[in-house]
C-alpha cells in the first residue's frame, strides 16, 4: 500500500512538472488561426494539419467609394477561415503585402517596393518551413497579385528547397457559372463591383456603405484601345482611373453567399488534396537532385 502511495505521489509529481498546457489541451479542439495558437498547440497544429499553412493574401488599397481598404484581406481571411474549419490547417496572420502600383494615386494604399513584397513573402515561407511547415498554400484576395503569385511559384524551383507553395487556382465550374450567372445583374465587374461587393454584403456587412457605391463611376474609360494586343503596366489606371470597376450598387448578400460558399468548397477540397500530396515534394528533388548534375544520365 505504502509503495502504491508514493508511486501515486510520484506520478503526480510528474503530472505537475509537465507543462500545464501539455495535458490540458491535448483534446481541445485548435484554433485555425496562427496567432491564437500557444507554442505548445503549435505543435500539435503542424501534425493536425499534415504541416500545411494557408496564406490569405490581400491588400491595402482603395475598394470604390463604398468598401473598406482591407477589402481583399477580409474577404479572403473569412473564407481562408471557415474552409480551415471544415478541414484543419494553420491560417496565417493577416497578410497585406503585395503588388498595388496601380492604386498610388488613391488614399490609403500601401504599396511596398517589389523587392519588400517579394522577401516578405519569401521569408515567410522560408519561415514557415523552418518550423515544420512543408506545403504552404496561397490564397489570393486581390487581383492585382495574379502575375506576381504565379512568378513566385515558378522562381520557387531556383533553389534547393525542403517545403513546396501551392497556389490556389480553381477551375471552371459549369454548374456554378449558372447559377451565378442567373443571379447576376451587371455585365462590367470587377473591381469593387456586384460580386466583390455582394461578398463583402455577406461577410463584412457593417462595413460596406452600399449608398454612396453610386457616387463614383466604375465605368471602363477605355483610354488605350489604339493599343490592341499590347500590355502596359498602366493598362489598369487607363481603364479604371477610379479604382473601381462596375457597379457596386448592384451587390446582394444572397449573392455574395452564393459565391463565398462557392470559394469555401473549392478551397477545402484543394486543402485535402495538398495534405494528401506527396508528389511535389518528391519531384521537386529529384528535380533539384539532376539540376545539380545536369550531364548525369537520367
Ligand atoms: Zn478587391
Amino acid at each position: 500500500m505504502k509503495s502504491c502511495i508514493s508511486g501515486y505521489l510520484l506520478l503526480l509529481a510528474c503530472l505537475c512538472m509537465l507543462p500545464a498546457t501539455v495535458w490540458s489541451q491535448t483534446d481541445q479542439k485548435l484554433p485555425v488561426q496562427y496567432e491564437e495558437l500557444t507554442a505548445v498547440q503549435f505543435v500539435s497544429a503542424v501534425k493536425q494539419s499534415a504541416a500545411t499553412c494557408i496564406i490569405p493574401l490581400g491588400i491595402l488599397e482603395k475598394h470604390g467609394p463604398h468598401l473598406p481598404l482591407g477589402t481583399d484581406l477580409l474577404s479572403a481571411r473569412e473564407v481562408a477561415k471557415a474552409a480551415a474549419g471544415k478541414e484543419y490547417t494553420i491560417i496565417f496572420p493577416p497578410y497585406f503585402v503585395g503588388q498595388i502600383f496601380e492604386a498610388k494615386p488613391q488614399p490609403g494604399t500601401i504599396a511596398y517596393n517589389p523587392e519588400l513584397v517579394w522577401n516578405f513573402l519569401q521569408g515567410t515561407c522560408d519561415e514557415l518551413a523552418r518550423n515544420g511547415i512543408k506545403k504552404i498554400i496561397l490564397f489570393n484576395g486581390h487581383g492585382g497579385n495574379n502575375n506576381f503569385l504565379q512568378y513566385f511559384c515558378q522562381v520557387q524551383l531556383a533553389c534547393r528547397k525542403d517545403y513546396a507553395v501551392y497556389l490556389f487556382n480553381p477551375g471552371d465550374d459549369p454548374e456554378f457559372d449558372k447559377k451565378f450567372e442567373s443571379m447576376r445583374k451587371t455585365t462590367l465587374d470587377g473591381h469593387a463591383g456586384e460580386m466583390e461587393t455582394s461578398t463583402m454584403l455577406f461577410t463584412h456587412p457593417d462595413l460596406v456603405h452600399q449608398e454612396v457605391a453610386g457616387s463614383q463611376s466604375g465605368a471602363d474609360q477605355n483610354r488605350l484601345a489604339n493599343l490592341p494586343d499590347t500590355y502596359v503596366g498602366i493598362w489598369w489606371y487607363a481603364r479604371f482611373p477610379n479604382h473601381y470597376a462596375g457597379d457596386g450598387r448592384a451587390g446582394d448578400k444572397k449573392l455574395g453567399q452564393l459565391l463565398f460558399d462557392h470559394d469555401v468548397q473549392q478551397l477545402v477540397s484543394m486543402i485535402k488534396t495538398v495534405k494528401l500530396d506527396t508528389m511535389v515534394l518528391k519531384l521537386q528533388d529529384q528535380f533539384f537532385k539532376e539540376s545539380e548534375n545536369p550531364l548525369q544520365p537520367k
